[in-house]
């Protein structure tokens, strides 16, 4: 079902089943496909491998696992990232394209025995010892479902929610990478009677009632511009820190969705939204609809991604967000040199 060789796998499994202690990670500030695809090989281990000690963690401070994704299993599993060994003996790492993704765990990770890199990100610089890596995986969950099954660990429910949880929401809700492939797997995750409906709302259908207020503000400050992208069109918004603030605190990961809303515009090509962390760093989320390759865009500014979804941070200068236009000024300039 992938492009990894058998060999990659065999090396995957050796490495695992001789550990004593298996560490998970994922990329900071994780998403669906990160802390589901971690916590679900996570959960497989624990069942499966009764003898071995397993913990996962992600390289965030403060570490605060994401509240929007509390309803995926395996969060008893979660550590603070000091907690994680210096050198741990087999680490395996979610989601992640490059060892800077790891945050505060890109020491632990470099200097583990093992190194197990399971990613679907087409700019993944290979910094695993074993990598797991296919860029035409829709998400790092159908690699992380074929490790469960390479390991010969049968599916349940609780594996299945969060390897579900993470493809669903890399593939847009099943919009962007329909494929047989996709749905086969999606069909095999619902069979173990995890309640799909469910997750969906989780996902998609829930949020705060401050993600209203927010989203009414990002929305009426949205600007298009017909001319950006060599005429294809670019339309942008923010989300600051103090839109967040005056609807009661809502959490940066709680306005992950504004670009849902925002990419619907047909008259643009390119859609970017800037969210303003608790730090004053703009988190800008880049999507493109079938011409542009933001992942190339986003490189050049410092991320990366995929070819229509990508993203990059700009840090603030003294605690103070840089002033957005000269954010999508950058934008600009790259996506007229694509
Ligand atoms: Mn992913």
């Amino acid at each position: 079902m992938t492009a990894i060789g058998a060999s990659e796998w065999a090396l995957a499994v050796k490495a695992i089943d001789g550990a004593q202690q298996v560490c998970l990670t994922c990329h900071v500030r994780p998403d669906a496909d990160a802390l589901g695809s971690m916590l679900a090989v996570g959960t497989a281990l624990v069942a499966g491998r009764p003898g071995t000690e397993v913990i996962a963690s992600f390289g965030d401070e403060p570490f605060e696992p994401p509240a929007s994704l509390a309803f995926v299993p395996g969060q008893q599993l979660l550590v603070r990232p000091d907690l994680v060994p210096a050198q741990p003996e087999v680490m395996v790492c979610f989601d992640a394209s490059a060892l800077n993704r790891l945050g505060l765990l890109a020491g632990p990770a470099a200097a583990a025995g093992e190194l197990i890199v399971v990613d679907h990100h087409a700019s993944n610089t290979g910094f695993g010892s074993v990598n797991l890596v296919d860029a035409a995986a829709p998400a790092s969950a159908v690699l992380a479902a074929e490790l469960v099954s390479r390991l010969g660990i049968d599916l349940t429910a609780d594996i299945a929610l969060g390897l579900y949880a993470g493809l669903s929401a890399d593939t847009g809700s099943f919009k962007f990478s329909a494929t047989p492939q996709v749905l086969e797997l999606a069909a095999r995750l619902v069979a173990t009677g995890i309640d799909a409906s469910a997750i969906a709302r989780e996902l998609y259908d829930s949020a705060p009632f401050g993600y209203l207020q927010v989203l009414s503000v990002a929305l009426g400050r949205a600007a298009l511009e017909p001319q950006a992208a060599n005429g294809l069109g670019l339309v942008w918004t923010t989300v600051t820190r103090s839109d967040r603030a005056v609807a009661g605190g809502l959490p940066l990961e709680a306005a992950e969705n504004v670009i849902d809303e925002v990419r619907r515009t047909a008259e643009a090509e390119v859609a970017l939204v800037l969210k303003e962390d608790d730090h004053g760093d703009w988190q800008v989320s880049a999507r493109s609809k079938t011409q542009v390759d933001v992942s190339v865009v986003c490189a050049a500014l410092g991320g990366g991604g995929h070819t229509r979804a990508a993203g990059f941070s700009v840090p603030g200068r003294a605690g103070m967000a840089v002033p957005a236009d000269e954010v999508v000024a950058a934008v600009r300039a790259q996506l007229d040199r694509t």
